[in-house]
Formats: structure tokens, C-alpha cells, sequence
């Protein structure tokens, strides 16, 4: 028996709609995977193979429904972006896991926002660097309660938006993405041993932007309910 030397860090967990905790593993993302956005940001928007980054899983922060949840604005940006999206969250896992066997891994869904220092991330695509400065802030990914499929089925259709100060930014439909939810799992599981308690935030439609100190952000999905956050 090897005792900790130093206070072993909490493994973070999302609450459930209706109960419960959901315990997060891994914080995957995938890029480019509304045309539009695509488009926007320079890229090209066909069906090549798609990639992913990571984030960190203790950079989730849990946003409660009906609050306005206090979002730091972090260090070393000057354009920190609100990209949202909709996080899908893993019950089980494993490798190259089939298309039509995907979903079945698939314990529900949330709202979520992948926040991201743009002009560093911008930076590092030029020259060819890995994003996680970019991408990987502390409190980067918020995300809202997680919905069981059990009480939201599967979510392949729906409105996805944020606002700024209660002006539109980001409005779409989920069905506006190149590669579907099962699509996602499948090419990830080609990489990666995915296990219980992945989430997966599977892409942002057109619109992203820069928010600031003092401004309010809400996110909302379709039968997932909405996230507010306020930038300090
Ligand atoms: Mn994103």
C-alpha cells in the first residue's frame, strides 16, 4: 500500500438531469465539422477525415441550470471565442467501434462551449504548432447538465445557438454537421480505447466570436436547455 504524496486531485463530474453524476475521463473535440464554420475560419468544408484535439478534463466547468455561472476571462488572449456545441457523453467505449453500433455507447447529451484564445490558436496554425494554448485554457469547456437518452433519445436534429448580451451569434441545426455523432465515435475509436465517461464536444456551427469582460453568454440546445455564463 503506497500512500499519495501529495492530495490526489478530484476526478471532475458533471451532474445528470434528474440525478446523479456523470464522472468525465476524456474531453475530446472535433474541428471543422459545420461547413459554414469551416468556411469561415478558412478551411475547406468536405468530407476529408476529420481531426480532433483534446482538452484537459478538469478544464470542464459545470454550468446549473437556471444560474448565471461566473466564467473567467483567462489570461493571454485578446479574442477569446465562444464556439457552441453540443457534448456527447460516453457510457461505454472500446476500439474501432462500428457506425451502426455507436450510438449504443452514447449516454446522453449536454450543452457546451468549446472556449478558445483565437488569436493564439490563429498563431499556432500558421506555424504549424500544436492548438493546446489556444484551446486548452483553464475553464475552457463549459458544459450544462448532462440528458440521459433515456429521457432526450438521440439528438441528430435540433436548433443550436448562443447569444451575447442577448444579441444572436451562433444560430444552426445539429443536422447542419459534416460527420454525425456515430460517424465521430467511430473514427475516434480508430485512434483511441474510448471508455466510459468520454465526452466527445462534437463542433460549432458559423458565428463564433469574441466575447468580453462583463458580457453574458447563453448557449442552448434543443431539449437540452440552456447555459449562462458571465465573462469576469
Ligand atoms: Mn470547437
Amino acid at each position: 500500500m503506497t500512500d499519495y504524496v501529495i492530495a490526489p486531485a478530484p476526478r471532475p463530474a458533471i451532474p445528470v438531469a434528474g440525478g446523479g453524476l456523470f464522472p468525465a475521463r476524456r474531453v475530446y473535440c472535433i474541428g471543422r465539422n459545420y461547413a459554414a464554420h469551416a468556411r469561415e475560419m478558412g478551411g475547406d468544408p468536405t468530407r476529408e477525415t476529420p481531426f480532433f484535439f483534446l482538452k484537459p478534463a478538469d478544464a470542464l466547468q459545470y454550468c446549473a441550470p437556471g444560474e448565471t455561472v461566473s466564467h473567467p476571462y483567462p489570461p493571454g488572449t485578446e479574442s477569446y471565442h465562444h464556439e457552441i456545441e453540443m457534448v456527447v457523453a460516453l457510457k461505454s467505449g472500446g476500439r474501432d467501434i462500428p457506425v451502426e453500433r455507436a450510438l449504443d455507447c452514447v449516454y446522453g447529451y449536454a450543452v457546451g462551449l468549446d472556449m478558445t484564445r483565437r488569436d493564439r490558436q490563429g498563431e499556432m496554425k500558421a506555424k504549424g504548432l500544436p492548438w493546446e494554448i489556444g484551446k486548452s485554457a483553464d475553464l475552457s469547456a463549459p458544459i450544462g447538465p448532462i440528458h440521459p437518452v433515456a429521457a432526450v433519445g438521440h439528438l441528430a436534429v435540433g436548433a443550436i445557438s448562443v447569444s451575447v448580451d442577448g444579441a444572436a451569434k451562433q444560430a444552426a441545426n445539429l443536422a447542419d454537421m459534416i460527420w454525425s455523432v456515430p460517424e465521430q465515435i467511430a473514427i475516434l475509436s480508430r485512434y483511441y480505447e474510448l471508455e466510459a465517461g468520454d465526452l466527445i464536444y462534437s463542433g460549432t456551427p458559423e458565428g463564433v466570436g469574441a466575447v468580453k469582460r462583463g458580457q453574458t453568454m447563453v448557449g442552448a440546445i434543443e431539449r437540452l436547455g440552456e447555459i449562462r455564463l458571465a465573462v469576469v
